[in-house]
């Protein structure tokens, strides 16, 4: 029986799907963060639970190839990055062999391989940054979660984010330590700034700054704005958002602009869109379009089609569709993510394509119902995957290929599965490495009628 405080010399076989290495030790999988396949090292258990356990690298006997300095000095307490052990061979491979295994087991289909589409940098590939703030020692931080805890570690530089979002979030805490505001402390529910949001359109440099606060204004408005337009390039846009609930929802339902416009541009596959804060947007902007011109080639339309989008946030893929296509039908469930749908249609001049803000399930079954028999279906949906509705209207829809993109591979099999069972087939299925360093991967895959 394995034992808490047992020390055992074993090799790393295997990883968990958050990126944590796995061994066996006396019949149990014991879970090692930092440790790479093929390692032999000495593990501590420090956990024994009931189907699984914890275990840490007492000592590191024969590293891996793949082993590298550690690249970021917060790896080890910050809970967004796992990969900064490894080289980005080792952690590609791992994510593609991830996504295979997930397909084969749980989604019941062989693959001979699966291809991943790697980035081709893995440094300041984000584009959205969302820092909390809390009072420590009686001024304002801002940085990151320790992991699985809500203290926030303070920090300079975090290098999967553009140096623009360290930079503002800088001469925020600067603004507010200056200026007298106090952060938001959760526990109490009481102080103001809760946390600095910053988005940067790659592709046209423009950056928003969002304040969530819990009150209705900031005090040294003008300051703060001044601070901001003279330390970073291409602002075009300070926002206040409202959130007084308690909760880890980080955006309030409620936006003031205080300099600028209320939301950036960027493009995206040679389209236009118009982002305000609460819109979802890919946030590696260079593997989004990679991503979306695989989903768009995997539909192959002629133009004489009609697509249908479940999931569509702002519309970036519908539109993309709807220049292949003969009719776009984007559907999504935030009203603002629609409202700015129809927006970036009309910014781009694109009339076949229409937006309806539903639930994909209630919209789905509807459009069925209704006669709808789109030839292609794309989802895009979130971890959670697709509900029993989707499917269900799917099959009735019966269109002749699916295109499913994935940020969950678990759900994504058991999705798989349920769509080979009513009439589909698995055509092709390839990851694409849209978060470097982190154990998130996504997945396109296409399904087509038997
Ligand atoms: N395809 C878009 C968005 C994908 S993210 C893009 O690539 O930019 C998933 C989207 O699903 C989010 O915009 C989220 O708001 C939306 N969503 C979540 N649950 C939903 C539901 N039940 N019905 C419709 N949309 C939903």
């Amino acid at each position: 029986m394995l034992k808490q405080g047992q020390i055992t010399e074993t090799e790393i076989t295997g990883y968990t799907a958050d990126g944590q290495g796995v061994c066996r030790i006396d019949g149990c999988a014991v879970f090692v963060p930092g440790a790479i396949r093929g390692e032999s090292c000495v593990i501590r258990v420090t956990h024994v639970g009931q189907h699984s356990a914890h275990g840490v690298i007492d000592a590191l006997l024969r590293p891996s190839p793949h082993r590298t300095a550690a690249g970021c000095p917060y790896a080890e307490v910050c809970g967004g990055c796992q990969f900064w052990h490894m080289d980005y061979e080792e952690e590609r491979s791992l994510k593609a062999q991830r996504v295979k295994d997930a397909l084969e087991r749980i989604g019941g289909v062989s693959l001979p391989a699966l291809p991943i589409l790697g980035a081709a940098s893995v440094e300041g590939y984000r584009n959205k940054a969302q820092y909390p703030v809390q009072p420590q020692k009686g001024r304002p931080v801002a940085g990151f979660y320790r992991y699985h805890s809500h203290e926030v570690v303070p920090i300079d530089r975090c290098r999967i984010q553009d140096p623009v979002a360290d930079a503002a979030k800088r001469l925020v805490v600067d603004w507010a330590r200056e200026c007298g505001v106090s952060a938001y402390d959760e526990r109490t529910h009481t102080g103001l700034l809760r946390h600095i949001f910053v988005r940067k359109g790659f592709a046209t440099g423009q950056v928003i700054v969002c304040i969530i606060v819990n009150g209705d204004s900031v005090p040294q408005r003008e300051q703060l704005v001044r601070r901001l337009r003279d330390g970073i390039a291409g602002l075009t846009s300070v926002v206040l958002s409202i959130n007084r609930k308690p909760g880890n929802v980080i955006l309030g339902d409620e936006f003031r602009t205080i300099y600028g416009t209320d939301a950036i541009e960027d493009v995206l596959c040679g389209l236009r869109f118009r982002l305000s804060p609460r819109s979802f947007y890919q946030v590696n902007h260079d593997q989004a379009e990679r991503l979306y011109e695989r989903a768009i080639a995997a539909a192959e339309l002629n133009g004489t089609q009609t697509v249908l989008d479940l999931y569509c946030g702002t519309g970036t893929i519908t539109l993309a569709l709807a220049r292949h296509a003969k009719r776009a039908i984007g559907v999504e469930l935030v009203p603002q993510a629609i409202k700015d749908a129809w927006e970036n249609a009309r910014r781009n001049g694109i009339e076949n394509a229409e937006f309806f803000c539903a639930d994909a399930g209630e919209a789905a079954i509807r459009l069925a119902q209704e006669g709808t028999r789109p030839e292609v279906i794309v989802v895009d949906p979130p971890r959670k995957g697709l509900s029993p509705d989707v499917i269900g209207a799917i099959t009735q829809m019966a269109p002749e290929r699916v295109v499913y993109v994935s940020c969950d591979p678990a759900t994504l099999a058991r999705d798989v599965k349920l769509l080979t069972a009513r009439g589909y087939a698995l055509q092709s299925a390839e990851a694409v490495d849209m978060f470097p360093r982190t154990a998130h991967v996504e997945t396109v895959v296409l399904l087509s009628r038997k």
